[in-house]
């Protein structure tokens, strides 16, 4: 990221609430910040703290009380098809459709032809892995196999912007190892922009350039990390560990004072 980029989405001074029936739940309360083109960004909070609710609001799916979020030129106020999801649940796959079809379908529906879809959705297909299974139906995949359908999914719709909630929370640590090793090598290739959900330190310390530390639908602290040192060692390298403190520390959780 340059400082001279322009963003690509802006989330200005946001606040969203959900109506209850006695009161006001306000999940976010005047949040803001920007994502730059190329740039892997990650929300990081524990559990309730709004993560979900702002990346539903960046879909479009949710309206703030007050505030603006706006993609490129453009005042988000509906879902389009330049955000893609990537959930945490295994079911979000059509269960009826192969690994094909399911990538296929948002192509299709969206009205690409059906001989450029393929040979889109077979690229993805690869960049995932999972050539040899193209044609298999999701009840047949391990729960990593069908979180990276999801993803070659999300990004043979060549989205402006790719919003990943919590997608690897539900698998084993060595699997999600290998995601988040495969989710960047990804982005690598292809420079996607990627707002990543997460309530995982370590996750956060390994994926993001950026991270926004979340609590309690406040922006606690916002935290760049050192991209330099990257390298097949990097889960073991001094900037991992000290970028996994300086976010605990800004959840509140001072590693020195638990040791004393
Ligand atoms: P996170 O993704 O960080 O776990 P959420 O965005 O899911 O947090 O939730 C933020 C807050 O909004 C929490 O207090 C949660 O209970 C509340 N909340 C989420 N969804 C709803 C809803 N549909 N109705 C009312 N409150 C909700």
């Amino acid at each position: 990221m340059s400082d001279a980029a322009q963003p690509l989405l802006s989330v200005k001074d946001v606040t969203l609430q959900y109506p209850a029936e006695d009161r006001v739940v306000t999940a976010v309360h005047r949040l803001s910040f920007d994502v730059y083109p190329s740039e892997r960004f990650v929300l990081l909070g524990p559990s309730g703290c709004g993560k979900s609710t702002l990346l539903k609001a960046i879909g479009g799916f949710m309206a703030p009380v007050a505030g603006e979020m706006t993609l490129g030129e453009t005042l988000i106020t509906t879902p389009g098809p330049d955000r893609a999801f990537v959930f945490q649940e295994f079911d979000q796959l059509l269960p009826w459709k192969t690994v094909l079809g399911n990538i296929l379908f948002p192509l299709v529906t969206g009205g690409m032809p059906a001989t450029e879809a393929t040979e889109r959705a077979r690229v993805y297909i690869s960049k995932v892995g999972l050539e040899k299974f193209a044609d298999s139906y999701p009840h047949t995949l391990s729960g990593g196999m069908k979180q990276r359908v999801a993803i070659a999914r999300a990004m043979a719709m060549e989205p402006e912007i790719l919003l990943m909630d919590e997608p690897f929370a539900a698998l084993d640590e060595l699997t999600r190892f290998r995601l988040d090793d495969d989710l960047r090598a990804i982005w690598q290739q292809q420079g996607c922009t990627i707002v990543f959900v997460t309530h995982s330190v370590t996750e956060a310390a390994y994926l993001a350039e950026r991270a926004l530390v979340m609590q309690a639908g406040r922006l606690q602290q916002e935290i760049t990390i050192d991209q330099s040192a990257r390298d097949d060692g990097f889960r073991s390298s001094r900037v991992f560990a000290q970028a996994s403190a300086a976010l605990s520390q800004a959840l509140g959780f001072n590693h020195e004072s638990k040791q004393a």
